[in-house]
């Protein structure tokens, strides 16, 4: 049976995340603005391709908290630099993917590369935070860096699947996650067409990121999020020229959603105790 389009959400009005990161929020700010519609999956930054000029000074997100889910960072064109209070550290390029538990707490800083800045140029990347359930929120910290050579593949006749996280059929991602969920890249050839299995009940969107797709009659132009109803389990896509979709599919937590600037928690008690923890220096040192 089919999975349905819900309907196509063009990129809201960008903003900017610091200095070096120019996103559209496609949820929960905007977009989307149900927190549970797309859980796991709680927010969705885009950063679409923007021309960053040189600069000397590295442009980015300074020193954070994070508390209750995971940030996943996915890097398709420049690169991005990750420091954390765990102690780990990373730069990722075009098609690799940081996956930051913060779980119980941590501080990092994320911006661009050095080299990326002293050159500029095209920028493009997608900022994940996946949502915890109870059970793991106060787990410790983890960091995943998943090289793109590292990603499963699954060779479709018109397009390569690359499986971050979650699998596909037999063929499993890298990336070790608390729920069950999938984060594919699907790379499609021109004038291609495929079927995709995606598991009934899952809260399902895709990402355009390159190119223009189509999807039971519509035009899911590039930039744009195609959000699925949750019953059926196939969907059909179509393609006239190369195009790259970041797809989503989660199975929702079910659990209250309870937000808070940069923590992700269950009640507003928990809120006011990452408040606390992170005013009495328990997230850690960060430079
Ligand atoms: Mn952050």
């Amino acid at each position: 049976m089919i999975k349905k389009l819900e309907r196509i959400i063009p990129p809201p009005p960008p903003h900017m995340v610091g200095d070096g990161f120019r996103v559209h929020n496609f949820f929960p700010s905007s977009g989307i603005q149900n927190k549970q519609r797309m859980s796991p999956f709680f927010m969705l930054d885009y950063a679409s391709p923007y021309n960053f000029p040189p600069s000397n000074i590295q442009r980015g997100v300074d020193v954070h908290p994070h508390r209750g889910f995971e940030t996943v960072t996915i890097a398709y064109q420049g690169k991005v630099a990750h420091h954390d209070s765990a102690g780990n550290h990373g730069v990722i390029g075009e098609g690799d993917v940081q996956w930051m538990t913060a779980a119980s707490g941590v501080l990092h800083k994320e911006y661009h590369e050095k080299n990326f800045s002293q050159q500029g140029g095209i920028f493009q990347m997608v900022q994940l935070w996946v949502n915890l359930p109870a059970q793991y929120k106060m787990s410790p910290p983890r960091y995943q860096e998943i090289k793109k050579e590292k990603m499963g593949q699954f060779q479709f006749d018109g397009g390569l699947l690359e499986i971050i996280a979650g699998a596909y059929k037999d063929i499993k991602g890298p990336a070790h996650t608390f729920t069950p969920l999938h984060v594919y890249n699907l790379h499609l050839d021109a004038a291609s067409e495929l079927i995709m299995d995606l598991p009934e009940g899952y809260n399902t969107g895709m990402l355009a990121i390159k190119g223009a797709v189509t999807i039971q009659e519509q035009v899911v132009a590039a930039d744009h999020f195609a959000l699925f109803q949750n019953t059926g389990t196939q969907v059909a896509i179509k393609t006239t020229s190369n195009a790259t979709l970041l797809i989503l599919s989660g199975k929702p937590l079910e659990e209250p959603i309870v937000a808070y600037g940069p923590f992700l928690m269950n009640s507003w008690e928990e809120i006011e105790q990452a408040v606390e923890d992170f005013n009495n220096g328990k997230f850690g040192v960060l430079d």
